[in-house]
């Protein structure tokens, strides 16, 4: 379960659920038009967008640094450092 410890957030595997876009059983973020809870492949129909929807999430927290805890995952351990404008280096 992907959670927020102070500024830091961690991504990890979800329970499956109903895409709210395609409907499929998949793993879902919240990074879809609106807020809405979307599967990987329909984050990847636009790409610039969900990662937008995904900077403003941690925005809005106050995520600082973001870590990728997603076993297998091609970004696996990897760091996303935020700096104040909402940019990532
Ligand atoms: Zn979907």
């Amino acid at each position: 379960m992907s959670r927020v410890e102070g500024s830091v957030f961690i991504t990890e595997p979800e329970a499956p659920a109903r895409c709210e876009d395609c409907g499929k059983l998949a793993e879902l973020r919240p990074y879809g038009p609106g807020g809405t809870r979307i599967c990987f492949e329909c984050g990847e129909k636009d790409p610039e967008g969900t990662e937008r929807r995904y900077r403003a999430w941690c925005r809005e927290r106050g995520v600082t640094h973001a870590v990728n805890a997603l076993p297998g995952h091609p970004e696996e351990g990897e760091v996303r450092v935020f700096d104040p404008g909402g940019e990532t280096s």
